[in-house]
């Protein structure tokens, strides 16, 4: 076994620099191109990111982490874990993925806590597993083909199960990876990535003892490559003295987000991730190289903290962002030629910017008043009648609007004519809904591409990229904006379409906001100041926008955290702290509203049992949430608020059109679990990605089924 190579990369982007796999993707789905066309553009990007690594100076290529869709289900393929109702279809990995007219697709869910989304795989009490390593094998030769010995990733056997919930199975997944490890030893191949992210999270001892057996038992195999886990996201904790008592000979630790290793790792290599694979910052190579230096290992190897498919390809593709801030950017490109400098030692860069000062002294958050007196204070001048019917924000966003706002940007649509169509489509929303019946009515966000990039573009501190797209499941991407320095709203940012909406009805209309947690969330943020002080931030800016808000007539404003789940950190003993942070921040954001003004929030998640004290603790006046698909689950843990509480009774996920009997039904099961007073109707989520016709067909059914159960109460 050659030693392992001195510097890598955990991972790469694979969607393409300027998305070639996003579009060849949607026009094989669509039939608009052959298979084969398909994997020749597979080929290419690999082809390109081989070439590129290479070229920078990078030792060790990984081969085996492009995906057409998703690396969890390339795992599951390569075990044979396909569920037999998939097997017939066309084709049996996108029918998984995507579904198919008659199936539906495999569930998705956040890898870890990135904004990624894996497929999670099924593996039912009969599912055999079987290995195919057509996949890991093709990308070895291609790569050599062209010159290059890589090293195949695949995820480990311990996180794959645990992410299927079935690591009782181990025993019965075991061959097949020991199966691919003689195959891949058979090939030439010197060293193989097993990915082992789940053991980053608090692990019981039984989890442990899984760890032992597998890591014992790959590393008995007679003839292998050298096994290299990798752990990312976190600190490896109790899991990494099991691991260094296995035959592994290398294991990848994220120095990043965890310290460095304590444990004896004598004879092992220890690949060090010191370039962050989780932002979009340089690398301080002082702090990189005195982490590197402190790690007691027979060898140290130097690598990214995690793969670096969770940021953009390369900061020379944005020409528009101000020099200042690409100097100090480093996207995969750059991130990995620090890798390479940081592996010769002979890392040279610009002095690091003085970190700015932390938000001074401690977090007041002034008070609203409880909760009855504020329902008091509302009810006087709301009138709303039981049972109110809502909205989550959005309606459909038409392409003209989305065309019209590029026109913009191209310089051949003025900024007023832009103007003028946003309001046409607000005035064509609020009739719809007087229409159909609603009682609070919403603008729907026409003026929005995106709930996080539109505030980030409105508010000081903050840049948006041009091509800066991360994955974030299949051929989906995002361009998260990026914050970089301190966060200020230099004016208000949604006043004026909250009140030209409100100009057009005497029904209540809802101002509409982004909470600070889901706009840090799914931005880029700023390393040099503790999270919670950048989140203390964005909570400043949206207060700001709040009391505006409130002074300009608005007298009902939701502040959405759909991503207050998602910073939830790995481990347990971190979680309260956040919790306690992100609440206050919210809290922060709200409490300047008078008690008059009713403040909704909306989570979109049915399994918030996890922070269920939290959304208790937004104290919000209303909160909707998902539960069309999850039942009255949802109503027995949220009905304890005491509060207003809105679980969708439609579900915005699927086109399907809600009977008014299914509505019913849902209401009625919602008013056995809650007092009258407190019950609001809903849909699920923002309808932005469903049709006009869809949306409005749900929503009279919505409407008529609510209109019954008034008649009912009033009888
Ligand atoms: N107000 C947003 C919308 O309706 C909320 C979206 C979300 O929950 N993700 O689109
Ligand atoms: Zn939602």
């Amino acid at each position: 076994m050659s030693p392992f190579p001195k510097s890598t990369v955990l991972g790469y982007p694979r969607i393409g620099p300027r998305r070639e796999l996003k579009r060849a993707l949607e026009s094989y789905w669509d039939g608009r191109s052959s298979r084969a066309e398909l994997d020749r553009v597979g080929a290419g990007i690999r082809e390109r990111t081989w070439r590129r690594l290479a070229e920078l100076g990078l030792e060790g290529l990984p081969s085996n982490t492009f995906s057409l869709y998703d690396q969890v289900l390339d795992t599951a393929v390569l075990l044979g874990a396909v569920p037999e109702r998939y097997r017939a279809a066309e084709d049996p990995y996108f029918a998984m993925a995507r579904g198919t007219e008659g199936l539906a697709p495999l569930r998705m869910t956040k890898w870890f806590d990135t904004n990624y989304h894996y497929i999670v795989p099924e593996i039912g009490l009969d599912s055999a597993f079987k290995l195919d390593a057509g996949k890991p094998l093709g990308e070895v030769r291609q790569a050599r083909a062209l010159g290059y010995e890589t090293r195949p990733v695949v995820v480990g056997p311990v996180t794959f199960l645990l992410l299927a919930s079935a690591l009782d199975r181990l025993d019965d997944v075991l061959p097949c990876y020991e199966e691919l490890l003689a195959l891949l030893a058979a090939e030439g191949v010197e060293w193989v990535q097993l990915d082992e992210p789940a053991l980053v999270q608090d692990r019981t001892a039984e989890e442990l003892a899984a760890v032992r057996t597998a890591y014992e038992r790959l590393g008995s195999v007679g003839s292998r490559p050298g096994l290299f886990v990798a752990s990312y996201f976190g600190e490896l904790g109790e899991a990494l003295p099991v691991l260094a008592a296995t035959p592994v000979e290398a294991i990848g630790v994220d120095l990043v987000r965890g310290g460095v290793p304590v444990a004896d790792l004598t004879g092992k290599t220890v690949v060090a991730g010191v370039v962050s694979g989780r932002d979009v910052w340089r690398t301080s190579p002082e702090r990189a190289l005195a982490k590197l230096g402190a790690i007691e290992a027979d060898r140290v190897t130097v690598s990214t903290s995690c793969s670096l498919l969770h940021v953009p390809y390369d900061v020379e593709a944005e020409p528009d962002l101000d020099p200042a801030l690409r100097s100090r950017l480093a996207f995969a490109e750059q991130k990995v030629a620090e890798v390479v400098a940081l592996a010769a030692a002979g890392f040279l860069e610009a002095p690091l910017d003085e970190p700015s000062a932390p938000l001074a002294g401690p977090v007041v958050v002034e008070g609203r008043g409880p909760y009855a007196v504020r329902a008091a204070a509302q009810a006087g001048h709301l009138r709303l009648p039981p049972l109110p019917i809502t909205t989550i924000g959005s309606f459909p966003q038409t392409g003209e609007l989305r065309a019209a706002r590029a026109a913009v940007a191209a310089g051949t649509l003025t900024q007023e004519e832009y103007e003028r169509r946003v309001e046409a489509e607000i005035e064509r929303v609020i009739r719809v809904q007087e229409r159909l019946g609603l009682d609070v009515l919403v603008h729907g966000e026409p003026e929005r591409n995106d709930m996080v990039q539109y505030f980030a573009e409105h508010l000081h501190g903050f840049a948006v990229t041009r091509n800066g797209w991360v994955q974030s499941y299949g051929s989906r991407c995002t361009r998260p904006p990026i914050l970089h320095g301190d966060v200020r709203r230099p004016e208000p940012i949604t006043v004026r379409w909250a009140t030209y909406a409100q100009s057009l009805t005497d029904k209540p209309v809802k101002g509409m906001l982004t909470g600070p947690v889901t706009i840090v969330a799914w931005s880029f943020v700023r390393d040099d100041l503790p999270l919670r002080d950048v989140v203390f931030q964005v909570a400043e800016a949206i207060g700001d926008e709040v009391r505006d808000l409130e002074a300009a007539g608005v007298s009902i404003i939701q502040v959405d955290e759909p991503a207050l789940r998602e910073l939830l950190p790995l481990r347990r003993a971190a979680q309260e702290e956040y919790l306690e942070w992100a609440v206050a921040a919210y809290r922060r954001a709200t409490s300047g509203a008078s008690d008059r003004t009713q403040i909704h929030t909306h989570l979109c998640y049915s399994d918030a049992d996890q922070i269920l004290a939290a959304i208790d603790g937004l104290d919000a006046d209303v909160t909707t949430i998902e539960s069309a698909r999850s039942g009255a689950r949802i109503l027995g843990a949220v009905g304890s608020f005491g509060r207003g509480l809105g679980p969708g009774v439609y579900d915005i996920h699927s086109p399907r059109v809600p009977s008014a009997e299914e509505v019913e039904e849902l209401l009625r099961r919602t008013l056995r679990a809650l007092p009258v007073e407190r019950v609001w109707v809903n849909p699920d989520c923002g309808l932005k990605t469903r049709t006009y016709e869809q949306v409005e067909a749900a929503l009279a059914n919505v409407a008529a089924a609510t209109r019954k159960l008034r008649a009912e109460l009033q009888a």
